[in-house]
């Protein structure tokens, strides 16, 4: 096969360096990614890092400091090359290979001799390859930096196995290579040196090294690698010393002439060279292919002129020096006749072959090309051109070609223009108030000079004015004032200056371009971004932490300074930019701007942003000296968790002493950890606990430890807990990670592990300490027999189907069972596995391991007489919250921690809120012995998704105040707030009553928001059908006077009650002291349009139409409707709802709650995954048609049978529409309900001036999106162009994409097993290109994505689905129906984007080729035989195939 020499390089360089570092062109694409790219998918472990070309790749290899093998790869650009030079007197001692793509020109790498690194050449694919497999094991086994330059060329090769290779080159890496003691130790903090005894380095035998590797090399290729080799005979008398390409087919070309080809450059190895060159030479000729060299001779020429005078060998008559141009395949000949005229006359300068050639080969692909910005820190360009518009003027933009020397990027050369632009605008003034001096102009003229002088900084009026003063100019130049200004009149507008300091483009804006800027006091702003990844912050050097650039800033006490990141706060970037504009000075923004390499996912930097800010490693503020004038805060902090971090920052500087002062409020006290804290209160209480527990029971000890991530594990832990303690045993029970296993476990007697099973056989989150501590910390032997344990583990044995995956299936149990036994516990119970496949799940196991514990412990016989304690359950904290009070109003009073007891937390859901902590920073708060990062949703109940402009405003307004400045528009038709803080909790949920409305039942065991069909153009019974879907709220809405007391401050009869010294009574008429077993969900649909998926609530009401008067006739009833499963049990599953009959609007609210209060007698309170009514039908009722005669038994009378409808789609119309009386209605796409403000695209705040001029009403359609609505005709053109301004007309979208959907999921969902919201549309976006290679543009597909089984997003019913099970693995689905009746069906299961898009795509096409016209995706997969239909919901798992093929396409 034929392949590269880069692509050889690339693959050798990754299989044995464990660190790649590749340098991207920037102008063209890497000689090397697509090799690396491959590469990395099977072995990740690799860290290969993507840098541009303009990065300083030494300084980046510097830092890794690795004491494997690291590998540089980059074209011979100058810029490169050049910056690696004062790194190269440390890098030189490093295990590094720098490989180096040459084409054809030498000078530059040629510059680098005499630095000390070992230097190859290649000139064919073959020495590539060969000498790749050199330099890696020169470099791994002597620690010696060797750079390989070869010619980028193609052809065939023999390449070593992968095997040989990693062993090859892995051997010599190991204790072997790092010298006397085995042990590689760190020298300065970056590279690795080993000494021994003497001092000298294990690589000071260069050439030692050097000679052993050839022949190591030799053995494993199977041929001669040699530094020299000889091209003709030994008798020839015309020599020439090539360093270069052609030396075989030059040697051929001409008889009597030999070629000594140098492939050795560098250690120049004299006496062997000689020993190359034939005896017989008269006459020698040095060629090298350095055609720039600036001395008269070449290198190999001095080299070669050394080993003669080193020797006893004396230098023949002719001893010339020439360069070796380009030489093609046809002209061999001719450069060869060329050579030997040379050597007949004996004159140095000569050229073979073509330099000019050579010259464009190299310039051609080495050129540094146009610089393009990184995709990541476009949004900040975006904004700039957003506030700014046509006054923005970045100085050293990337786009402005007028200067194309790299240094026209760099912030110096940029400062130097902005001084110039300066000057001249102050002589443009100048010549202005000359002129307003001057008599004889006209009135006009002298009235703009006058009005362009006063307000030549003003933002507003300086545009009109300078364009007014330039037209009349055209016309009156009648003094030399005037020419002045006119010669000057591109200074005029008064402008937004930006220098911008980027690490991809002006790399360094270094300390020195920001100093310039300080110092000078001018009015001139910088932007500065930092890329540097939060994970990889303490590889970076101290120079180059622009974060601390703010301080040395700030210390000058004049200069505007933000420490911003789009990521994280776009509104604070919106306002840093604003004001640092305003400023009368020098501004320095600093820009977050996270990335590992320029095609980061923008999921990975908002990620590394977040830990950033959290950690308070990028804190968010702003220092506005001017402030203090205006009698406002100098400083302000826009990040909310970086108080206990400012501490760390103040100290660490010493700088923000005045500010301390200033603002009093940041108590140092804030710094203390509060999460040491709760983990030492934790430990102390768990052995108090246990030692309370050795007192009072007498039978053996028995540490219980567990790792759960969804929870179950943790059950079955505490209940097996409960079991040992009935039978005496000393049980206690603890987390994995908050048991000190290294310290302790020696200690314990008996102890279980009890395990889940995470991803891809991981350990749950909470047992991950414990599981790299007892693997990497605790020795072998380090246990005794005195530790008896046994091991319970559950998980999935179907989760892998492929049979190379199997050994996932249960691995962290199987794990820890045999570490422990290693370790030297004693097993005393073999190892229980516990299989979801198995008949009764994990239980089936469990039965069989349980017993044999008990008897290990001798408490087998043991009779256990009183009833095992149950666990508390839901219905155990709802009788005893008091009426959903429970101790939440301690809770919010306790500062202590960011979060509310957990029965609180079950509660606080009834009042519409969940606790929920931000997953993204979990592990590394966990790692810095910090709470998570606790916070808190809130949930609007809004009926029928109405809400008013100026409930819109008061909404928003809590967004920007309390939560993270988004909201949610969620599939229930309501708002939700996510990263709403503890101490902000109560004031956000007063902010929303403020706005008449609550939250009321918005989430708990109650009925939630009711839904209903949103768009009133679509039908004339919207109105009718809208009123009844508030009523049917208020109707079956809790009373929860405790909603009114803890967060409105409210007296009720109840807390009067308390205050003359009684106990609370409340009342609850529909739901009693335990309200609902579950959820309880009604949507109203108006046909034909499904939009709120009926079938899918508990009760689904269809509305019917009197055909006559086309008001409404009444309701189609549809109960049993749901959504939720748990993945692997088979006994939970979706459901669609049955049509039961037909109500009249007067019947409607009874015969809802007469469903609503059958649930609530018979529903399953024991086990809440079978607790929604979908089970009650069909387990205690044994079907619908039963639950219908209940239903009936209850109300009193039969309900009719039900009415004809018809339904066409489950999607929603887009744009305008026009009622039946008149009025217009425009549904905003909105991409997975979030509102916010992106750069380039400031939804949140368009609809904020939306509200502030709109008259009618905002409306929330199921599928998240937001219809204006209500616009009088004579309104509309002004909503339209509104619209338009603020780009919130963008329903201009593929079919497919306007009709998807995704839940939230991470970070805040607590029950995320795999991204949603934020993978989507990355998904959709590569999707799409399918749907439109096929000419699917405009058709609606709809594809939901979940982040859980709960599937929020109704992902069940969708014609593609996706349903998380792990991170990046997903469950896919295909066949439901298009308008919502009916559910799709499992078609693959643990499937990742690769296998998504591999398996869509043929079915896409084939659907395009094969459909029947009208027909739906979701129908067409059935009928093409791809998936069985799912025909009700217990018929769920039927048929299902997760291997099926896809059937051949129809031939036509
Ligand atoms: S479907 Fe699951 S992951 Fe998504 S928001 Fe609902 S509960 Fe969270």
């Amino acid at each position: 096969m034929t392949v590269s020499a880069a692509q050889v390089v690339a693959r050798i360089a990754h299989l044995s360096s464990s660190t790649v570092v590749s340098v991207k062109p920037a102008s063209q694409p890497s000689l090397f990614n697509d090799t690396l790219n491959k590469l990395s998918a099977s072995h990740p472990e690799v860290n290969v890092e993507h840098i541009a070309q303009n990065v300083d790749a030494g300084s980046i290899v510097a830092q890794i400091g690795s004491k494997d093998l690291i590998s540089l790869l980059t074209i011979a650009d100058q810029q490169t090359l050049t910056r690696l030079v004062p790194h190269l007197a440390t890098l030189i001692r490093a295990p590094l290979v720098i490989s180096v793509a040459s084409f054809g020109e030498h000078s530059d790498i040629m510059a680098l001799r005499q630095s000390g690194l070992i230097l190859v050449h290649s000139s064919t694919v073959e020495q590539a390859h060969d000498h790749a497999l050199l330099a890696a094991r020169i470099a791994a086994q002597s620690k010696r930096a060797v750079l390989h330059f070869f010619e980028e060329a193609s052809g065939e090769v023999e390449e070593v196995t992968d095997f040989d290779l990693v062993n090859f080159v892995g051997n010599s890496g190991s204790a072997r290579a790092n010298g006397v003691n085995g042990h590689a130790n760190g020298v300065n903090g970056h590279v690795n040196v080993t000494e021994d005894e003497d001092g000298k380095t294990a690589g000071d035998d260069i050439e030692g090294a050097v000679d052993s590797a050839y022949s190591q090399v030799s053995e494993l290729v199977g041929h001669a690698v040699e530094p020299f080799k000889l091209f003709g005979s030994q008798d020839a008398t015309n020599v020439a010393v090539v360093l270069g390409s052609g030396a075989e087919a030059l040697a051929a070309s001409q008889a009597g002439l030999a070629v000594v080809d140098i492939r050795l450059v560098r250690p120049a190895v004299a006496d062997r060279l000689l020993s190359s060159i034939p005896a017989a030479a008269q006459k020698i000729a040095v060629l090298e292919q350095s055609v720039r060299r600036t001395t008269r001779f070449g290198p190999l020429f001095v080299d070669v002129a050394g080993a003669f005078q080193g020797s006893d060998r004396s230098l023949p008559k002719v001893f010339v020096s020439g360069t070796l141009g380009s030489v093609e395949a046809g002209d061999v000949e001719t450069a060869g006749q060329e050579l030997i005229s040379a050597l007949d006359a004996g004159k140095h300068g000569f050229v073979i072959g073509s330099e000019r050639k050579l010259v464009a080969k190299a310039d051609a692909n080495t050129s540094a090309g146009p610089v393009s910005v990184p995709k990541h820190e476009q949004a900040y360009n975006l904004m700039l051109e957003q506030v700014f518009n046509e006054r923005l003027s970045v100085i050293n933009s990337p786009s402005d070609e007028t200067d194309s020397h790299p240094a026209a990027l760099s912030p110096e050369y940029a400062f130097g223009q902005v001084l110039a632009q300066l000057e001249k605008r102050d002589e443009l003034t100048d010549a202005v108030n000359e002129a307003i001096r001057e008599t004889g102009h006209s009135s006009e003229l002298h009235e703009t000079l006058a009005q362009w002088v006063s307000s030549k900084e003003d933002a507003k009026k300086n545009v009109s004015l300078s364009n007014k003063l330039a037209s009349l100019l055209e016309s009156d130049v009648s003094s030399d004032a005037l020419k002045k200004i006119k010669s000057l009149s591109t200074h005029l507008a008064f402008k937004s200056r930006w220098i911008v300091g980027s690490d991809a483009w002006a790399y360094d804006a270094g300390m020195g371009g920001v100093h310039h800027v300080i110092a000078s006091g001018r009015n001139v702003n910088m932007l500065i971004f930092d890329s540097v990844p939060y994970s990889k912050r303490d590889a970076i050097a101290a120079h180059k932490r622009k974060k601390d650039i703010a301080l040395y800033a700030m210390n000058y006490g004049s200069v505007y300074v933000a420490s911003t990141a789009v990521y994280a706060d776009y509104t604070q970037v919106l306002h840093a930019l604003m004001e640092a504009d305003r400023f009368e000075g020098p501004s320095i923004v600093l820009a977050y701007v996270p990335y590992k390499n320029v095609d980061a996912p923008a999921l990975d930097v908002l990620r590394e942003t977040k830990l950033a800010v959290d950690s308070g490693y990028w804190p968010l503020f702003r220092w506005d000296p001017s402030a203090e004038a205006r009698g406002t805060e100098v400083f302000r902090l826009d990040g909310v968790r970086i108080r206990e971090q400012l501490k760390q920052f103040l100290d660490r500087h010493n700088l923000f002493t005045s500010l301390a002062n200033a603002k009093p409020t940041l108590s140092y006290d804030l710094a203390a950890s509060q999460g040491t804290g709760l983990r030492d209160a934790q430990r102390r209480k768990a052995k108090e606990a246990y030692e309370k527990m050795l007192g009072s029971l007498d039978g053996p000890p028995l540490l219980v430890l567990y790792a759960s991530d969804g929870g179950n594990a943790e059950k079955v832990a505490k209940k097996l807990t409960a079991r040992a303690k009935a039978r005496g045993v000393a049980a206690r029970l603890l987390a994995m990670d908050d048991y000190p296993v290294t310290e302790e476990l020696k200690d314990e007697k008996n102890v279980v592990f009890l395990t889940s099973t995470a991803g891809q056989g991981e350990p749950p989150q909470n047992a991950r300490e414990t599981y790299k501590a007892m693997h990497n910390k605790m020795a072998p032997g380090s246990l005794t027999e005195e530790t008896n344990f046994t091991v319970f583990a559950m998980g999935d044995s179907h989760y892998w189907p492929r049979a190379e995956d199997a050994h996932y299936y249960n691995k962290p149990g199987k794990d820890f069972d045999k570490r422990l036994e290693i370790l030297g516990a004693k097993r005393i119970a073999p190892i229980g596995l516990g299989d979801d496949q198995d008949a009764d799940g994990y239980q089936t196991g469990y039965k069989i391991w349980e017993p044999l514990l008990w008897k290990a412990l001798g408490v087998d016989t043991i009779e256990v007489k009183e009833a095992e304690p149950e666990p508390i359950t839901n219905e155990h904290m709802k009788i005893a919250s008091n009426y959903l009070r429970g101790t939440i109003k301690e809770g919010l009073a306790d500062t202590s921690t960011g979060a509310i007891a957990e029965t609180d937390g079950q509660l606080t859901k009834f009042h519409g809120t969940y606790q929920q902590y931000d997953r993204d920073t979990f592990e590394e708060r966990k790692a810095a012995g910090l709470e998570p990062a606790y916070s808190f949703m809130i949930r609007a109940r809004i009926p029928g998704g109405v809400c008013t402009p100026q409930q819109w405003l008061q909404l928003d307004d809590v967004s920007e105040k309390y939560a993270n400045k988004t909201i949610k528009i969620t599939t229930r038709q309501t708002i939700q707030y996510h990263c709403v803080l503890k101490s902000n909790l109560k004031a956000a949920m007063q902010g929303i009553n403020k706005s008449l409305l609550d939250t009321i039942a918005a989430c708990g065991d109650v009925n939630r928001n009711v839904m209903c069909s949103p768009n009133p153009a679509l039908s004339e019974l919207h109105n009718d059908v809208f009123e009844f879907s508030k009523s049917i709220s208020e109707h079956l809405l809790p009373r929860m006077n405790a909603y009114h007391e803890i967060w409105l401050d409210k007296e009720t009869d109840s807390s009067k009650q308390l205050l003359v010294g009684g106990a609370l009574q409340d009342y609850e008429p529909l739901y009693g002291p335990y309200y609902l077993p579950r959820k309880f969900k009604i949507a109203i649909a108006v046909p034909p349009r499904n939009d709120v998926d009926c079938f899918a609530h508990d009760i689904g009401l269809i509305a019917i139409a009197d055909p006559e008067t086309k008001r409404l006739l009444g309701f189609n009833l549809s109960v049993g409707g749901g959504m939720g499963v748990t993945h692997s049990m088979k006994a939970t599953y979706p459901r669609l709802g049955d049509v039961i009959g037909f109500v009249t609007p007067e019947q409607t609210l009874d015969a809802c709650r007469t469903v609503m209060l059958i649930q609530r007698d018979t529903g399953n309170r024991a086990n809440r995954k079978q607790a929604r009514l979908k089970y009650t039908i069909d387990k205690v009722w044994g079907g619908a048609d039963n639950f219908r005669a209940e239903v009936e038994r209850r109300l009193g009378y039969k309900l009719a049978e039900p009415k004809e409808y018809h339904f066409e789609t489950n999607t929603d119309q887009y744009g305008w529409t026009k009622d039946h009386l008149g009025n217009w209605h425009c549904t905003l796409w909105l991409e997975n309900g979030r509102v916010k403000d992106e750069p380039g695209n400031p939804f949140r705040t368009g609809l904020r001036e939306l509200a502030k001029i709109h008259k009618g009403n905002f409306r929330f359609t199921p599928n998240q999106h937001i219809i204006v609505s209500d616009i009088k005709p004579e309104d509309k053109d002004k909503i339209d162009a509104h619209l338009k301004e603020y780009k919130m007309n963008n329903w201009e979208h593929s079919g497919l994409k306007l009709s998807a959907s995704a839940c939230v999921a991470f970070p805040t969902c607590g029950l995320a097993m795999a991204e949603s919201e934020r993978y989507l549309p990355l998904l959709v976006e590569k999707v799409e290109k399918i749907f439109l290679a096929n000419g699917l543009a405009k058709d609606e597909v709809t594809m939901r994505m979940a982040g859980c089984p709960n599937s929020c997003s109704r992902a069940w019913i969708a014609e593609i689905a996706f349903v998380g099970k792990a991170p990046g693995s997903y469950l896919m689905l295909l066949g439901g129906a298009h308008n919502g009746t009916r559910l799709n069906k499992i078609f693959r299961d643990n499937v990742g984007e690769e296998e998504i898009l591999a398996v869509l795509e043929p079915i896409i096409k084939k659907y395009a080729q094969e459909r029947i016209t009208g027909e739906t995706f979701g129908d067409f997969v059935i009928r093409a035989g791809i998936i069985a239909p799912t025909t009700s919901g217990a018929a769920f798992y039927d048929n299902v195939n997760t291997e099926s093929t896809i059937p051949a396409p129809v031939q036509a």
